[in-house]
């Protein structure tokens, strides 16, 4: 790999096109010990029913099993609350602080660790568990899950009362999880298409971390950086789709090794 200093020292001499971006995954957010939600194990829910998580995550499930849904995403509440954000989160914290506006950070993980280990300009590009919108889309609003509600054991059903409070206020319909799900679209208003496609195109680097490239925007957001002459690192411990897809392009470099330890040496030259 290309000397990282040599990277960063080109970067900062550009008067445009210089920002740097992190893209993170499920990865990232292993060493917390949140289970990547394709894990092998699938979707397990109340009264052992099992379902493959490309199944489970779709809105056309959601229209079906509304209560199920609702369930199973305070449980998954319940279990990133329990979690701490690890070393890497922190890392990306103090990388924030001195890059500061160059600096941007977009995540596909909907666990809200970034945030709570104080990153400040976060893109969450599949969406998150803080809030809600109606699944008739009867308006663009969106709200905050009730606080109300309390966070779930696997086993544990919502209550009648909790239930009124995932109501659409507007239409009386349910009310869905704001996160995007597998038959659905990446779009501006809720996964920040367009505002992370442009910035992309005004990375000088894009850093992937801990992200498998199984999705779409993530790929599009690299191809974007490289077509603006960006420079790519590929943070991960195997190759992984995104080296399928981009391993012949001049700027897109490998780091084999841990995120932590990336950051740590990304750290020491910026
Ligand atoms: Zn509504």
């Amino acid at each position: 790999m290309k000397e990282l200093k040599s990277i960063i020292e080109e970067i900062n001499k550009k008067k445009t096109k210089n920002n740097i971006t992190f893209l993170t995954g499920a990865g990232i957010s292993s060493a917390s010990g949140i289970p990547t939600y394709r894990g092998s194990d699938g979707i397990w829910i109340k009264g052992t029913k099992h379902y493959k998580p490309e199944s489970f995550g779709t809105f056309e499930h959601f229209c079906k099993n509304a209560d199920q849904v609702w369930q199973y995403t305070f449980f998954r509440k319940k279990m990133f609350s329990e979690a701490f954000p690890n070393e890497s989160h922190i890392k990306l914290v103090s990388i924030e602080n001195q890059l500061k506006n160059k600096f941007n950070l977009i995540t596909q993980n909907i666990d809200n660790l970034h945030q709570r280990a104080g990153s400040k300009n976060v893109y969450e590009i599949h969406g998150n568990l803080r809030e809600m919108r109606c699944s008739k889309e009867c308006s663009k609003e969106v709200y905050k899950i009730p606080s109300e509600i309390t966070l779930k054991e696997i086993d544990e059903d919502l209550s009648y009362d909790e239930k009124e409070l995932l109501k659409c206020p507007k239409c009386n319909e349910d009310t869905r999880p704001n996160i995007l799900w597998f038959d659905e679209y990446y779009n501006e208003r809720n996964f920040k298409l367009d505002t992370t496609l442009k910035i992309a195109k005004n990375s000088g680097l894009i850093v992937i971390l801990g992200s498998s490239g199984a999705t779409n925007l993530p790929n599009r957001l690299v191809e974007q950086t490289i077509k603006y002459g960006g420079y790519v690192i590929d943070v991960n411990l195997e190759d992984n789709l995104f080296t399928k897809n981009f391993k012949d392009k001049k700027h897109f470099y490998k780091y084999r090794g841990t995120i932590l330890n990336f950051l740590k040496e990304f750290e020491a030259v910026i």
